[in-house]
């Protein structure tokens, strides 16, 4: 289907699509790549008076060390989060998540601040953003703040973003001596998560020093494996002590059945592909 007509703006600095969106009102959309909204404007699920389209927006774009972290624009596409030197060296598990992230024409439009804004729980960058205690630095009309990311994503497509606020960046702390890995599950190569792991650890002296697992699709929003974590901490490294501590992923876990998968499979899966994620981050 053809959108609904909508007023396009195409501001040009951040205080300009500050400007578009707070004279748009609550009738306004933020367009980042478009990949996600665009086909739901198609399927007239979302008819915005406006859309204030931020790809010329310049100052969104781009990845930054300061201090102890690697600071990612929201508006930097999948594509170039991939291809980033930073990523690589201090949150390689971007890098490794996003490269699963649909096809090279959408990491091309897409963008990594548009995934997270738009905090579908089959996206991929969420469950990753929680592992690495990731930070969002919003901008409104009240100013700027900042909100970690265990508090970012509210529910089912819904996140702290406020009216008139826009996503500008996301911090990451640098991970030097970390172990990580993504590992997800779909039926066929470039489709959305049926589950995924983000797991995050820190090995000292052959023990778990300290462990972060993100789940992905196990809930309405992304969540921490908190149970999985416990279990892990001060843990042998072996792989019994990963089997039997990832044994505990679905605990505290609400995810849906669908044409995909039922709950209780998906349940399933989190305990296996937990077990598969701790085992390659921590080298085994
Ligand atoms: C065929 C296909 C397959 C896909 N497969 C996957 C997949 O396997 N895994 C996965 O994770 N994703 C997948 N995606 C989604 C993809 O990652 C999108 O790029 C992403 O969801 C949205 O990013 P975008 O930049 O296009 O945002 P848009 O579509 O432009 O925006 C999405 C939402 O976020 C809001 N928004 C965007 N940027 C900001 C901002 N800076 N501040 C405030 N609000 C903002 C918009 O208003 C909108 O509500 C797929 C998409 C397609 C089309």
């Amino acid at each position: 289907m053809i959108p609904a007509p909508f007023a396009y703006a195409a501001p040009t600095s951040l205080d300009e699509a500050l400007q578009a969106v707070a004279a748009g009102g609550e009738d306004v959309k933020i367009m980042a790549g478009g990949q996600s909204l665009i086909p739901v404007m198609r399927l007239r699920l979302a008819e915005p008076e406006t859309a204030a389209d931020l790809t010329k927006v310049a100052e969104l774009r781009g990845v930054r060390e300061d201090g102890d972290a690697i600071v990612i624009g929201a508006m930097t596409t999948h594509s170039d989060v991939i291809a980033d030197p930073l990523i690589k060296q201090f949150a390689p598990l971007i890098a490794e998540a996003t490269e699963t992230v649909a096809d090279r024409q959408v990491r091309h439009r897409g963008t990594f601040g548009g995934a997270l804004a738009h905090a579908d729980p089959a996206g991929d960058l969420p469950a990753v953003a929680l592992a690495l205690d990731a930070e969002f630095v919003l901008a409104g009309p009240g100013g700027r703040r900042t909100v970690p990311a265990a508090d970012f994503f509210v529910d089912y497509l819904t996140t702290a973003l406020g009216e008139g606020e826009i996503l500008v960046e996301v911090r990451v702390p640098k991970h030097e001596g970390w172990g990580m890995h993504y590992e997800k599950f779909n039926r066929v190569a470039q489709a959305w998560s049926i589950v995924a792991v983000a797991a995050c650890v820190r090995t000292e002296g052959g023990r778990i020093a300290e462990a972060r697992i993100g789940l992905t699709n196990m809930g309405p929003t992304p969540l921490r494996a908190r149970g999985v974590e416990e279990a892990l901490t001060g843990a042998e490294a072996t792989a019994d002590a990963i089997a039997s501590a990832a044994a505990r992923a679905a605990e505290g876990t609400s995810p849906s059945s669908d044409l995909n998968a039922q709950a209780d499979y998906r349940q399933h899966l989190a305990t296996v592909l937990t077990r598969r994620a701790v085992s390659s981050a921590v080298g085994l």
